[in-house]
């Protein structure tokens, strides 16, 4: 037989499939071991056929490294759709749906041993002789409670004992096979009973499925509490199921929640697992051990088989667009799946993105709505305050009146606060005040933020640290001045002024395994308290405890230069706002803003969705932005700057080219320096195209990133929503 191999080269001229003879074992999906020119690479089997056009010069597989094969057959569909839908090479693709482990071939498993007694008590008895009371109590104990682990009996008698009682034939040895992450939790939670717009909802979806559903619901409205029962219902059809959240070690409650409901078929896949966890998870959906997934965007390319419902919860979250090689939009990948497996695709948010909001509009996703909050809990009241009047007052402190008020009201009613800034370490910068120096890092183009705790300057492009400013390296004066705020100093401030606890969640904190999962469970359990924390606090929690909200410096990601800014703060500051009153009524956002009659906080304040939409997309229509028009970053970066800006020149020119061709769709082609000039030692340079939606364009201009530079690196982006 000959395969049909795509080998482990990240390189657009090799990214083809390649002819070998195969032996008997291999098999479609397995990774194999093949000669490729002087190297050995490892490759993954995508088809098999009797004959080849190239038979003269074949070589031949060295190695089947997988016993099984590790790509299914949807899955193979899926790579070669995903690497023609996002211009990506197939190689690259491939890696997303099988970990490192697997495809090379190593085992992670680890076995416990069940023993079991290979004859009578009696004889065993018999064979032990009366001496070695020990070894008589282990096979009495055998005899009454029977097969046990090896590790059981090791603890109970000494890892001595056992293989003394092994030395005499006296123990047959099975192995079976443990599971790192797969704790069963017994006392299975009953299911609530839906509300009228919870029933409504699933019943649409179970009466339809072969569609995609938007489930456009406020904060708090039962959301996920219809995902849990459209996976009661796939799994009492004997299907699977792949739940999406935004990063899931930030909402571990939300997989207590789902453990809770379903047990031990719930598999996780996330960022924080280690290479064993990983490995684990994957083999128990492999073979259909778990039969829920729930995990982070990578977990669209699970191994699962008869899927019976896909849900993306929060379907807004940028984080579900892979930002760096290779690049992809999750909901394209998920739809795929659905449409594939014939099954639901279900869409949750509270803030759904526009263009998905569109789609429901325009009769493509069949549109469901959650209008209010369960047990009919009020929306938390949003007060806009303005800084710059606060300022006039004479308040110079980050919190104005109002904050403080509603935090010294909650501490007063023993109830728990969230401050949100997204931006984290102590302060942006630290400048000179005398010549105006500001600490820079090496390697890229952006000012250093100090850390205070850790007591350095760190780059948080790069990672690299610097020592904190005592004097000024350009001028030698001692006056230092610190930047913007950022949370490690809010919660210096706060624990100041209110003497109650205050926790922090964001990058910095939560660096070591389960630190997310600690942190949420010692605020969940202190009260009063407040958390602080960047955007990772926004996603999905649910405190029952949280009666008030702090939005600080809300305007950080309305003037960012991304064409999706409003949507972006409007998203952000709803979501913060959903983490107050979810249990309890009488929940108070506190918003400050240098600009508070920006229509985005006008439309956020009365959780006016509907309004905002219309205004942003009628902004993006006469403008046109997407999703009325389609927007290509082409980024191009090098160590040397010379050759950066030769190469996009040279682009600059091809991209002309097809402007020239399809002149009345163009609205914008231009080559300029990256918003960030360099970034780890390299410089970066762009050029940004936008035209009315049109795929042979988009086709044509993905063909100038296989164009191969030495020393450059390019890449392409579609309708990238921040540009750095
Ligand atoms: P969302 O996902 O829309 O933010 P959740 O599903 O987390 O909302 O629901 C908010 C809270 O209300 C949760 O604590 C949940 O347990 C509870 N809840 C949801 N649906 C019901 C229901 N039908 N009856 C009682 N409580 C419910
Ligand atoms: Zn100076
Ligand atoms: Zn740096």
């Amino acid at each position: 037989m000959i395969a049909e191999v795509i080998v482990d080269i990240s390189n657009n001229s090799v990214d083809k499939i390649f002819d070998y003879i195969a032996p008997d074992n291999c098999l479609v999906g397995c990774s194999v071991l093949v000669p490729f020119g002087k190297r050995t690479l490892l490759g993954f089997v995508l088809r098999m056929k009797d004959s080849s056009d190239f038979s003269d010069s074949l070589k031949s597989i060295i190695k089947v490294i997988s016993r099984k094969p590790l790509l299914k057959s949807e899955i193979i569909d899926l790579s070669f759709y995903m690497a023609k839908t996002f211009y990506l090479r197939m190689n690259d693709c491939l890696k997303l749906m099988v970990p490192n482990n697997h495809r090379e071939g190593k085992s992670l498993a680890v076995f416990d041993y069940i023993l079991s007694l290979t004859c009578s008590i009696d004889e065993a008895i018999n064979k032990i002789g009366k001496r070695a009371k020990k070894q008589i109590e282990a096979v009495v104990f055998l005899s009454d409670n029977g097969p046990q682990k090896q590790s059981v009996l090791n603890k109970l008698f000494s890892s001595q004992v056992v293989n003394e009682l092994k030395a005499k034939g006296l123990l047959s040895i099975e192995s079976e096979r443990i599971f790192r992450l797969n704790e069963v939790k017994q006392n299975l939670e009953s299911p609530k009973i839906l509300n009228e717009e919870q029933t409504r909802a699933v019943k649409a979806i179970l009466s339809n499925k072969d569609n995609t559903f938007l489930l456009f619901g406020v904060t708090g409205s039962g959301k996920t509490e219809v995902y849990l029962n459209i996976i009661k219902s796939v799994l009492d059809d004997g299907k699977n199921a792949i739940m999406l959240v935004p990063e899931i070690s930030l909402t571990p409650l939300m997989v207590d929640r789902f453990k809770k409901r379903f047990g031990s078929v719930i598999a996780v896949l996330h960022s924080g697992l280690n290479e064993g966890e990983r490995y684990d998870e994957w083999e128990r959906i492999y073979s259909n051990k778990a039969r829920v997934i729930i995990g982070a965007r990578s977990a669209i390319f699970a191994p699962v088989s008869n899927l019976g419902a896909i849900i993306i919860d929060e379907e807004h979250d940028s984080s579900y667009i892979s930002e760096s090689n290779p690049r992809f939009d999750t909901h394209v990948i998920a739809d795929f799946r659905a449409r594939y497996n014939h099954c639901p695709l279900i869409l949750g948010s509270a803030t759904p993105k526009l263009s998905t909001y569109k789609l429901a509009l325009d009769g493509k996703y069949k549109l469901l709505e959650l209008k209010s909050r369960v047990n009919d809990l009020k929306m938390p009241e949003i007060e806009i305050v303005d800084m710059t009047e606060e300022l006039r007052q004479g308040n110079t402190s980050i919190l104005s009146a109002k904050l403080q008020d509603g935090l010294i009201e909650c501490k007063n009613s023993n109830k728990q606060a969230i401050i949100f800034l997204n931006r984290r370490g102590y302060a942006s910068f630290q400048m000179c005040k005398k010549c105006g120096y500001i600490a820079k890092c090496e390697d890229c183009a952006v000012s250093l933020v100090y850390h205070k705790q850790e007591n350095v300057l760190k780059c948080h492009f790069c990672g690299k640290k610097y020592r904190v400013l005592d004097l000024c390296p350009n001028c030698g004066s001692d006056k230092i001045k610190l930047g913007s705020i950022g949370t490690e100093q809010v919660v210096d401030i706060l624990k100041e002024q209110f003497k109650i606890p205050v926790f922090r969640m964001d990058n910095d904190s939560t660096r070591t395994k389960d630190s997310h999962k600690k942190i949420l469970e010692e605020f969940s359990k202190t009260s009063p308290s407040i958390l602080v924390g960047t955007q990772m606090i926004a996603k999905g929690h649910d405190f029952p405890l949280v009666n008030f909200v702090g939005i600080l410096d809300a305007d950080i990601s309305l003037y960012t230069s991304d064409y999706t800014s409003a949507e972006n703060t409007f998203q952000l500051v709803t979501q913060v706002a959903g983490r107050a009153g979810r249990k309890s009524s009488g929940a108070k956002v506190v918003l400050q803003t240098y600009t508070p009659n920006h229509y985005v906080y006008q439309f956020a304040k009365n959780y006016d969705y509907l309004g905002f939409y219309k205004k942003e997309s009628n902004l993006r229509e006469t403008t046109n932005f997407p999703p009325y028009a389609q927007i290509i970053r082409i980024l191009i970066s090098s160590e040397n700057r010379e050759i950066c800006i030769n190469s996009t020149k040279e682009l600059l020119d091809e991209c002309k080219e097809v402007k020239e061709k399809y002149k009345d769709k163009f609205i914008f082609l231009q080559a300029m320096p990256a918003p960030i000039k360099r970034i780890k030692t390299k410089y970066r340079f762009q050029i940004i195209l936008r035209f009315f939606n049109n795929l042979e364009i988009e086709g044509e201009i993905a063909k100038i990133q296989d164009r191969v530079i030495k020393g450059v690196s390019i890449f392409l982006e579609l309708n990238p929503t921040s540009i750095r």
